[in-house]
């Protein structure tokens, strides 16, 4: 089985998922943008028990991060674990978004992902 590693900006967090995710995202709502300092958000979802993480993070909102670094991590329960795709260790991914989230928020510089699903906002 595939095994995908990522860590925080200074290495204190670490994470592994394994095989393929459940689904793979882009989000550009307000809730993104502004965790992430970015324009949107990159992630994936994975069932929780092929999802490990190590070492100690802070949480606001079920969103997890490094307390060291304030690298944006994942948010995870006990069935599902997302998993901001920019952390992985190796880039570019392999995983390309199926489905884009809030994409009236979306900057208009940036074109819509080939063949992904285009939500106005939340999945229903
Ligand atoms: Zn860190
Ligand atoms: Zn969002």
């Amino acid at each position: 089985m595939t095994v995908l590693t990522g860590s925080c900006k200074c290495g204190k967090v670490k994470v592994a998922v394994r095989g393929q995710p459940v689904r793979i995202g882009i989000c550009h709502c307000t809730d993104c943008r502004q965790e992430s300092g970015s324009a949107f958000t990159f992630f994936a979802v994975w069932p929780s028990d092929r999802f490990e993480t190590k070492g100690e993070t802070g949480v606001y909102q079920n969103r997890r991060f490094c307390p060291t670094c304030g690298s944006r991590m994942f948010s995870a329960n006990d069935e599902e674990a997302e998993i901001k795709l920019g952390i992985l260790t190796d880039a570019p991914t392999p995983l390309k978004p199926t489905y884009e989230l809030w994409v009236k928020r979306r900057e208009h510089w940036l074109d819509p992902v080939e063949g992904a699903e285009q939500h106005q906002e939340d999945r229903i």
